[in-house]
């Protein structure tokens, strides 16, 4: 049985990442070959949602008009539990190191990851 696979970036409530069957990469941003080593079957896979803080910045000036009216608003780096980095929205307070865990917000129109706290341990 094979479960569809839900992507943000293709409007879906979830985070997909793809890893290599030959030399066992993982990666974020989708592609048709592995950028390690080439092989040109990579597998999608769905992602948790959890990882950690490994960088985070406050945006004061927005970028866009639409993200105008949501700053100031912090932009962390997540390395996911999977083993991939993503970028994404986050609440204010989470600091580096922090384990987080994506929900799904509405933003100018798109849905968009956005890093909580995780309750409990990993
Ligand atoms: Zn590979």
């Amino acid at each position: 049985m094979t479960a569809e696979i839900l992507d943000w970036t293709r409007g879906g409530a979830g985070i997909a990442y793809q890893t290599c069957a030959s030399c066992g990469a993982v990666w974020y941003f989708q592609r048709g070959f592995c950028p390690v080593c080439g092989d040109g079957n990579p597998v999608t896979r769905q992602a948790s949602g959890a990882g950690t803080v490994y960088a985070r910045t406050s945006v004061a000036r927005a970028p866009t008009e639409e993200l105008r009216a949501h700053a100031p608003y912090l932009i962390v780096l997540v390395d996911a539990d999977e083993g991939f980095r993503l970028m994404a929205h986050g609440d204010p307070t989470l600091e580096i190191g922090d384990w987080v865990r994506a929900r799904f917000i509405d933003l100018a129109g798109r849905k968009i990851p956005y890093f909580e706290p995780a309750d409990g341990r990993r």
